[in-house]
């Protein structure tokens, strides 16, 4: 096979590709990691993260990124901001095709995240990090002894607001109807629970205050009366889901009824030689850690595919 076909390509620069990126590279691989449209993923729109092992003191996400990216291409990775806008994984190689160009690889990993789902408020994106958030696990820690909002009305959510009374003295849950998604099991606990209390047929229509750079209300608005209302709170957790980035992959992968990749074996997609790690697999932790953990496993087996076909 010609010099042109690479060993393997990586999609997406969160922890789960960045992690592939430098065990490929350590191999000798000389993997090329397509950063996506979230360089750095969901890493990169976090503020300190205080539970990743090594860091007594905590990171802030985008550093952490930073220094996968640099360990990486220290060991050869090359690192492009490009987006793959379609795949044919029907034959070896594959080809992933960037638009201008195609690239032919002889192995794929694919590490494309998911990506919270937003409200789409004016105020919202300029919040992110100050008081607007979509991990619960990452930033409740900050919001000790605050009252805080949950916005949604799944199991996430649930969960998110769950989690928070560990910190918060308050937990509102808003959502936009009165019928509930959570499991009955997570409702009950939330509602049973004295610090959390339920907003409900309430959306909401922005965040303020983008001149102090902190969440101080949220402006809501009840659905049924029609009546609006500005909330004071300090932060707001989005528990509206995610959505796995796995649109390229329609048909030629199995997904769940989410769109998330399904996986066997850990990594192993259904076709040889295409492996895929971090949140694009993973509902259930969604942790930096865990997709850095399957970032590598994703790698050792391109490692062992790569050595089983001669390369
Ligand atoms: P879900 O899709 O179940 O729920 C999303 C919630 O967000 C719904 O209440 C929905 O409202 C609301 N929502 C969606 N978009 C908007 C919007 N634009 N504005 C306002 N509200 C919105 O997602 P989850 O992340 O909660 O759960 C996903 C899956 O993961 C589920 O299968 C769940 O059971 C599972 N899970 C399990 C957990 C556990 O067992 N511990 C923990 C977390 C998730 P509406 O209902 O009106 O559409």
């Amino acid at each position: 096979m010609s010099d042109s076909v690479r060993n393997t390509v990586i999609l997406g620069s969160g922890c789960a590709g960045l992690t592939a990126a430098i065990y490929t590279a350590r191999a000798n691989l000389k993997p090329l990691v397509l950063e996506g449209h979230e360089p750095g993923g969901q890493l990169s729109l976090t503020t300190l993260v205080e539970n990743f092992p090594g860091f007594p003191d905590g990171i802030h996400g985008p550093e952490l990124i930073e220094n996968m990216k640099k360990q990486a291409i220290r060991f050869g990775a090359e690192i492009e901001l490009k987006h793959a806008v379609s795949v044919d994984l029907t034959k070896p190689p594959f080809a992933v095709n960037l638009g201008k160009d195609v690239i032919l690889t002889r192995s794929l990993i694919i590490a494309s995240g998911a990506s919270a789902r937003w409200l789409g408020l004016p105020n919202e994106q300029a919040l992110i990090g100050y008081g607007v958030t979509s991990c619960a696990t990452c930033d409740g820690f900050f919001f000790s002894g605050k009252e805080v909002t949950v916005i949604g009305g799944g199991d996430s959510a649930m969960e998110e607001a769950l989690f928070l009374t560990r910190f918060a003295t308050k937990v509102t849950i808003i959502h936009r109807s009165e019928l509930f998604r959570a499991s009955k099991i997570m409702f009950d606990r939330a509602r049973s629970h004295e610090r959390i209390s339920f907003l409900p047929n309430t959306v909401v229509e922005d965040v303020l205050d983008i001149s102090k750079k902190e969440v101080t209300a949220l402006k809501l608005r009840n659905v049924v009366s029609g009546e609006p209302n500005v909330f004071p709170t300090s932060a707001m957790f989005l528990g509206i889901g995610h959505i796995p980035n796995t649109k390229i992959f329609n048909g030629a992968l199995e997904t769940d009824r989410d769109g998330y990749l399904l996986t066997r074996d850990y990594v192993h997609t259904k076709v040889p030689g295409v492996y895929a790690c971090g949140d694009v697999q993973d509902r259930r932790y969604r942790q930096a850690i865990t997709a850095a953990g399957t970032g590598c496993m994703a790698a050792l087996e391109v490692e062992k595919f790569l050595e089983a076909q001669g390369h």
